[in-house]
């Protein structure tokens, strides 16, 4: 299947960069668990090693199983190209390093994965980068952040830890007026809720070890360009646009066009950094991503039936979930997930930080981790745990209230679901 942009959503998940076994006809996707591939010849090696001929040389920068992933998470998203690698925090580091250098900086939303606020705010001060903090629905603050050092604007399509949806067309046009890329974590959404590049993201990242995955089996990350930018319009971005020392004076933009972003990121970014996804993970990926839009419509379903009998209980104080009339994102769900405001929200409870300790003390279905995205509900209760370092007044700005409760919505029988958290909400509120 190459032509992939004729088909449905539901048939690419399954078949989109796959083809049957060349060597034995399989018609399952082998797990190359391989390290090394033999060169045809010396000419071959050669052409391979200077970026002439596609191929493969080492699994570091590419393996046939991670390829297939790679191709199918590139078509469901629309994008031109993705690199597949270990993580999606890996992701996020690998989606920066081609554009930033010492002293530029990122403009990112406030709301965002706790992990990831974390790895802007504090590590990537290490490689001399720096974040600034902004809320995404205050659009002049988002113009205003951004300097003549902005490298990016990075935001969540669906944003932790309460399912608040982006406005991504109104920031895309923001990043596209700067000449610089917007990127946008599609970990929460996935494809099938929403496409960021059909809403004018320039590049989108993954954590695969979430729903892409679905039950919790392996960590993985992806990052998919959409072959749109133009690396060339302005001198931001000279590791794409100039002269590249490690490949003859190589130039990637002029040499690869609307791959020259994906090449980057395995010729220069896999290799040198190594942050490489292996085969057996993208195996399981390539098993989860098959149901993809089954699952997402019962996380969908579940989450609704579920943020709704919450926000009629008189234990409950406040749901934020999007997918209620209530919520002030509601209405950007037609433009940007018309499929459904996801599986993820938090809620608040009567009794604050103790109660809310009973609560995820006392659930039976819902498990107690860090985690989402997982066929399984799981619950989290930020203040004590994720954000239990955080000041009161920086608890709140993150929707991690002591009162508040995350949870996300697994695809059991949502009457199980309810009756577990009624239980719960019980012992909490005596
Ligand atoms: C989990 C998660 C990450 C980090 O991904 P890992 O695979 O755990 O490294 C980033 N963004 C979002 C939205 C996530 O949920």
């Amino acid at each position: 299947m190459t032509d992939g942009q004729t088909y449905g959503f539901d048939t690419l998940q399954i078949h989109a960069g796959a083809r049957p076994d060349p060597a034995t006809g399989a018609r399952q996707t082998p797990i190359y668990q391989t390290t090394a591939y033999v060169f045809r010849d010396a000419d071959h090696a050669a052409a391979l090693f200077n970026l002439q001929e596609v191929g493969y040389i080492y699994s570091r920068l590419t393996n046939p199983t991670v390829a297939v992933l790679q191709e199918r998470i590139a078509t469901l998203e629309g994008g031109a190209g993705a690199v597949c690698c270990s993580s999606g925090h890996a992701a996020q580091i690998m989606s920066l390093f081609p554009l930033m250098e010492p002293g530029r900086n990122v403009v990112v939303s406030t709301r965002l994965y706790g992990g990831s606020i974390t790895q802007f705010s504090q590590t990537i001060k290490r490689f001399g980068w720096k974040a600034t903090f902004v809320d995404f629905d205050d659009l002049d603050a988002v113009r205003d952040a951004i300097d003549d050092d902005t490298r990016a604007v990075f935001c969540e399509s669906i944003a932790n830890p309460g399912g608040y949806i982006t406005d991504i067309p109104a920031i895309a046009e923001i990043s596209d007026a700067a000449g610089i890329p917007l990127i946008v974590d599609n970990t929460s959404a996935t494809p099938y809720l929403c496409r960021p590049i059909d809403l004018g993201a320039t590049l989108v990242v993954h954590s695969t070890t979430k729903y892409m995955t679905g039950n919790g089996t392996v960590t993985g990350g992806c990052i998919v360009d959409s072959g749109k930018f133009d690396w060339s319009a302005n001198d931001k971005f000279p590791s794409l646009s100039q002269p590249e020392p490690a490949y003859h004076g190589l130039k990637f933009h002029e040499t690869f066009g609307p791959l020259a972003y994906t090449f980057h990121g395995i010729a220069i970014g896999l290799r040198d950094l190594g942050m490489t996804m292996n085969p057996q993970a993208a195996h399981y990926t390539l098993m989860g991503i098959e149901t993809l839009s089954l699952r997402m419509q019962r996380h969908v379903e579940n989450a609704q039936k579920v943020a709704s009998w919450l926000e009629n209980d008189p234990r409950v104080e406040a749901v934020t979930y999007a997918g209620l009339k209530s919520s002030p994102y509601y209405d950007r769900i037609a433009t940007v997930c018309p499929k459904g405001a996801g599986g993820l929200f938090t809620f608040a409870i009567k009794g604050g930080y103790e109660a809310c300790v009973k609560l995820v003390n006392a659930l039976e279905i819902f498990s107690h981790v860090a985690n989402l995205g997982d066929t399984r509900s799981l619950v989290i209760h930020s203040a004590s745990t994720t954000h239990r370092q955080l000041s009161p007044e920086q608890q709140e700005a993150a929707g991690a209230s002591p009162n508040m409760v995350r949870i996300s919505i697994g695809i059991e029988d949502t009457d199980d679901l309810i009756a577990d958290l009624d239980q719960a909400l019980t012992k909490a509120s005596a």
